[in-house]
């Protein structure tokens, strides 16, 4: 059964309805291309496609071109059904709903039958199915609700920001209904005036999501000199935090930013980073370098680093390495994958994340980069996310990628793609100058490009592939 729908509460009653009654809940991401979705939902063979009514003219469009779908279902009151609309036998949820008793006696199956099914962002390639089971996702829950995960209790109230169209919100719809936390929905509502109100409406201590949507939130706040007055807490993860966006929570607003790693193919919560109590007397600046580093397994997952040829590296925090992580709720094949993605390395299955990090020996890891979107320079890794962290730190940047060019010496160099801060003037060479200290010389970009905008790919994550695409050949212009 087919998603597409906002964060609300009639999307919940589906997590729970669709799963608990022995179907596969399918959430589709109403961000992607038309081409795409209709290909995620031809390969996921979903039968009904539940949808908000934001979406109709989506749905409309690409209705005929849907194999499998039988019935479509607009998630409304019947008062808000469409007079005039393209979709034959279109139905209304709360028709369906009232029209049932309110008794149900859920069926007993399998631990290990599927749940929900979720298709990587596809960035390069066809998106690909990653099925999760009941099996894996109460396991996910209990992990992720302890103290040194999201430690999540009966007197929070949560606001998933993440949609609940991208790796099931993080798991929050399971987890804050496993421990009784109040659930909030912001619906289409994501700009930072919409959160503010509804996070001071609804008393909420939680929230959860990636580091563009809290840039929305902050401007607001920082331009109304308002304050939080119940929020503790929030998760950032899906990208690097950057530094400066944690110090703004905690130093100006006292609300504690809980960084951390997942993926689609880890349901997705793999690391979270949580102070251990010999870390919490550290200096200020101390403290702050372990909290942006993405955090330790939660019990459950596994992980090492490893080198090109597979062989395991230390956990000095300083050696980076492949990501490769193993556990309960890790995918071991993509759906109708015909290929497992797992490497064997000591006689057992891992699967290869694409990022690079290093570990330290109290087991924080620290992603440097991905794989695939790595700076080699002169046959060394320079880390991008570092360069982008403290260029977005400078005052005059809104967003900053850093990506490799290509060079004739060094085969790659770093370049930065810059968005300035509306209103703010800075030029390449000042830019080029804030690095200066602040890492190794050779890690200095070789040039500063500025853009309107940087492209984002459908969960917010900045396109690095297109701007290669643009700009790789920028320094072999200038040499
Ligand atoms: P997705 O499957 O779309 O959730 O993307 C997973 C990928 O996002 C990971 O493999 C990482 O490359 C990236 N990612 C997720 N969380 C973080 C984080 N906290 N810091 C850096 N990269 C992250």
């Amino acid at each position: 059964m087919g998603t597409i729908a906002w964060n609300g509460y009639r999307h919940l009653e589906l997590y729970y309805a669709v799963s608990g009654s022995g179907s596969v809940l399918h959430t589709l991401n109403p961000r992607l291309h038309l081409d795409q979705v209709v290909w995620i939902a031809d390969h996921a063979e979903d039968q009904v496609l539940f949808f908000d009514k934001t979406f109709l003219p989506l749905v409309e469009a690409v209705a005929e071109r849907l194999a499998t779908v039988r019935h479509f279902v607009l998630m409304v009151d019947r008062d808000q059904m469409p007079v005039e609309h393209k979709l034959p036998g279109l139905l209304c949820y709360e028709d369906l709903i009232s029209g049932q008793d309110d008794e149900f006696m859920w069926p007993e199956f399998d631990e290990n039958t599927a749940s929900s099914l979720c298709y990587t962002s596809g960035t390069t390639g066809n998106p690909k199915g990653v099925l999760y089971s009941h099996r894996s996702t109460v396991l996910h829950t209990y992990a992720s609700a302890l103290p040194d995960a999201l430690n999540l209790s009966a007197r929070d109230a949560v606001l998933p920001v993440v949609p609940m169209f991208h790796v099931n919100a993080w798991g929050l719809p399971y987890s804050a209904c496993m421990v009784g936390a109040k659930l909030v929905f912001p619906g289409p509502g994501l700009d930072g005036k919409s959160l503010y109100e509804l996070f001071e409406a609804e008393g909420v201590t939680l929230s959860a999501g990636v580091p563009t949507v809290w840039q929305g939130l902050l401007t607001h706040v920082q331009g109304h000199q308002l304050r939080f007055s119940t929020m503790k807490r929030t998760v950032i993860g899906g990208s690097a935090c950057p530094p400066a966006m944690m110090a703004s929570f905690e130093d100006n607003y006292g609300v504690q930013v809980i960084h951390a790693w997942g993926m689609t193919e880890l349901s997705p919560i793999g690391t979270v980073c949580m102070l251990k109590g010999h870390q919490l007397g550290l200096p200020v600046g101390e403290r702050r370098a372990v909290q942006a580093k993405q955090g330790r397994a939660v019990f459950g997952i596994d992980m090492k680093i490893v080198d090109d040829h597979g062989e395991e590296l230390p956990w000095d925090g300083r050696t980076a390495g492949e990501l490769l992580v193993r556990g309960p709720w890790v995918v071991d094949q993509y759906l109708k994958g015909e290929h497992s993605p797992l490497v064997v390395t000591d006689g057992r299955g891992w699967f290869p994340t694409g990022d690079v990090a290093t570990i330290d020996n109290d087991g924080f890891m620290n992603i440097t980069d991905r794989s695939k979107d790595v700076i080699k320079s002169g046959g060394e890794w320079i880390g991008a996310i570092d360069l982008e962290n403290i260029a977005m730190a400078h005052p005059a940047v809104a967003m900053a990628a850093c990506i490799g060019a290509r060079h004739p010496k060094w085969d790659e160099r770093p370049l930065l793609v810059v968005v300035r801060t509306p209103g703010a003037e800075v030029t390449r060479d000042e830019l080029i100058a804030f690095f200066e200290g602040r890492i190794a010389k050779w890690w200095t970009p070789d040039d500063v490009v500025f853009v309107d905008a940087i492209p984002l790919g459908a969960t917010g994550k900045m396109l690095k592939t297109r701007l290669r695409e643009q700009f790789q050949d920028h320094l072999l212009a200038q040499a």
